[in-house]
């Protein structure tokens, strides 16, 4: 919180707030400790300006911080990206540079009142995309006050499929992921759905690029097609030889068909984002999930 009264509190680190990572939960943020009573208001919710030779009694800004969690909390940010930020987020190469300016510029710039272009991130596991998009809608309900929603593509798929069978209605399925400020979908296209679900994706985004919400994606397909070959020498994952070859074989627009890509297109900066050759062994002596490095 930018206007919160900083504090020497080594829980929050003078934020005021802590962000609890509960694994098999979505990340949680809470008032800390050392705010249970506004150290500002002493709990009254008001302070007292100086006017002249009065005083008028003006809100705190705790009243915003726990408005915020409750924003925040709202989100669904996965428990292994739960404190991600763009402060934690390393700058390992150019890309990593390049896309963590894209994010946090779109964060930085973003208002309710007008469109803004969002962005989609590409490139193999492991290179930071969870951590990024997490960043960017922490800072958004933290710093500003917006609300977002994250959802996984396989799960929003499984979603709609599960609404259809108990006989709800499309837009009643779809109706808050249209309607939510920015909507994150990660891991787009990592299930190639059937018809229908390619229509309701289509349906849900082009309901919000026309109603000039911001979505951001992330996918582990590329956007074209030389790109994903790796090269000579370059020492891939041995123990996902299956997503290696489909990589190789597909791309983005391949994935998730021409009608949704060009809409994509249309929403979207495309930003590649990959660890380039196999970083998490050079660097950290073994191999682990995407979602291990944030
Ligand atoms: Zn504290
Ligand atoms: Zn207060």
């Amino acid at each position: 919180m930018p206007d919160q009264p900083k504090s020497s509190c080594p829980l929050c680190d003078g934020a005021g707030y802590v962000v609890d990572q509960v694994l098999g939960s979505t990340a949680r943020a809470r008032r800390c400790t050392c705010q249970s009573v506004c150290p500002r208001c002493k709990g009254t919710g008001y302070t007292l300006v100086p006017s002249g030779e009065t005083a008028l009694a003006q809100e705190c800004a705790c009243r915003h911080t726990d408005a915020r969690l409750a924003i925040f909390n709202q989100i669904g940010i996965p428990a292994a990206v739960a404190t991600a930020s763009f402060e934690s987020f390393r700058n390992w190469s150019q890309d990593h540079a390049a896309a963590r300016a894209v994010a946090e510029d779109f964060a930085r710039k973003f208002r309710q009142d007008r469109p803004t272009k969002g962005f989609l991130l590409y490139g193999r596991p492991g290179a930071g995309k969870t951590h990024l998009l997490a960043a960017t809608l922490r800072y958004l309900a933290l710093e500003k006050g917006i609300a977002s929603r994250y959802v996984e593509f396989m799960l929003l798929l499984s979603d709609m499929k599960a609404g259809f069978s108990a006989n709800r209605s499309h837009m009643e399925i779809l109706g808050p992921l249209i309607r939510v400020p920015v909507l994150v979908i990660d891991e787009l296209g990592k299930e190639r759905g059937t018809d229908w679900e390619r229509s309701m994706l289509d349906e849900l985004i082009s309901r919000r690029f026309n109603s000039g919400l911001s979505t951001l994606f992330a996918t582990n397909y590329f956007i074209e097609r030389k790109a994903q070959k790796p090269a000579p020498g370059t020492r891939v994952d041995p123990r996902s030889p299956e997503f290696l070859r489909e990589q190789e074989s597909l791309t983005l627009s391949e994935r998730v068909g021409d009608r949704i890509y060009s809409r994509l297109n249309e929403m979207c900066a495309f930003v590649k984002l990959d660890p380039g050759t196999d970083f998490r062994k050079d660097r950290f002596g073994s191999g682990s999930g995407d979602k291990k490095f944030w």
